[in-house]
């Protein structure tokens, strides 16, 4: 199949055609030397933030290239995920016309994101125990299925995906598969990074909004292959990423030591958590997790919802998801959080 996939069949006409915004920073990228910058009518005066940021985020990608194994000019940087994804529609995707599709229960912002678009959504459900109907999806595509959405490990379910059946949609399906590995520092199993240059259809996306602690700041990270990163970059907006965000990010990849430490913390708690949820008499089960948060079916959802929130804990209740009826999702916290989720739980 290597052979015969060709990025430019999925790429919308119009974005074909377009001439990216070339900014001031863009023309002229020696920001190291001492120049004199009279070009982008910034005020001159410092105060840390005054020019304009880098618009390739280059300090940053050399970084994350480094760490990941993969170049930088495979890797596009957003205003979080949520960007990132966005993006991805409106360069592949033509309203009223492609369609997509997602694996409920997964993650919300697909469905919005398609909505937003103007794209069909088709939704194949995850079977029972949440793994992939391979069989189903692949007959759910047609000639304009574009976009395949795996979240893996699955927001809010917590499993990771079989790999041999993901294997089977990288190599059948003919559209993109976007890999959202937001929850990956959380899981044993491999990241699909390794294995972009096996399959050209494949886009995987991360976050420094969970495992490494930065929600706040909001960076969201796309890798695939140059072409395909490439294309991206051209709808790019061209300061997507902002100054300090950049600047705190860099900061923080580089401390690899304190988010290992934090992961690991988080694990510790994430197994404590799975074991004492065991002995709560209206847990009915507790699904297997590879990310920071844990999935329980409970007796009766909305109740325990509301027991816990009147004792100051506030979780999430995703019985309305399709296969979730009655549970709830408990992210892990703090040591000293957890402690006042068990005694709340205990009542
Ligand atoms: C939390 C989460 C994200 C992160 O989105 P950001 O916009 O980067 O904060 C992405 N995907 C999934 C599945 C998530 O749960």
């Amino acid at each position: 199949m290597t052979t015969t996939f060709d990025i430019d069949k999925l790429v919308r006409e119009n974005v074909k055609k377009l001439k990216p915004y070339s900014s001031a920073r863009d023309e002229f990228k020696d920001f190291d030397k001492e120049m004199v910058f009279l070009d982008a009518n910034e005020n001159p005066f410092e105060n840390g933030v005054n020019r304009y940021p880098d618009p390739q985020q280059r300090s940053l990608k050399e970084v994350l290239a480094t760490q990941k194994g993969v170049s930088s000019s495979q890797i596009l940087l957003g205003n979080g995920s949520d960007e990132v994804l966005d993006l991805i529609f409106r360069t592949f995707c033509k309203p009223q016309k492609d369609n997509i599709i997602t694996l409920p229960p997964t993650y919300g912002m697909y469905k919005v994101l398609a909505g937003t678009n103007d794209i069909e959504n088709r939704e194949v459900l995850l079977t029972t125990d949440f793994q992939l109907d391979v069989d189903t999806i692949l007959s759910t595509v047609d000639v304009n299925t574009k976009l395949l959405f795996i979240c893996s490990p699955n927001n809010p379910t917590g499993n990771i995906f079989n790999a041999k059946k993901m294997e089977t949609l990288l190599q059948s399906f003919k559209g993109l598969v976007v890999v959202d590995e937001a929850y990956i520092d959380f899981s044993d199993n491999e990241s699909w990074l390794q294995r972009l240059s096996e399959f050209p259809n494949l886009i995987v996306t991360q976050t420094l909004s969970k495992a490494y602690g930065m929600a706040g700041i909001r960076l969201g990270i796309c890798y695939a292959s140059e072409a395909i990163i490439s294309i991206l970059n051209k709808i790019k907006p061209p300061y997507n990423v902002n100054q300090l965000t950049q600047e705190k990010a860099l900061t923080r990849v580089l401390d690899t030591d304190s988010v290992k430490n934090e992961i690991e913390r988080i694990l510790e708690g994430r197994s404590m958590l799975t074991k004492v949820l065991k002995d709560i008499s209206f847990v009915e089960k507790i699904y297997r997790s590879d990310a920071n948060f844990i999935l329980a079916k409970v007796d009766d959802a909305n109740k325990r919802y509301n027991e816990l929130l009147a004792q100051g804990i506030v979780v999430r209740n995703r019985s309305t998801q399709p296969l979730c009826e009655n549970t709830l999702r408990f992210t892990v916290g703090t040591p000293t959080e957890n402690k006042r989720l068990i005694k709340a739980l205990k009542g």
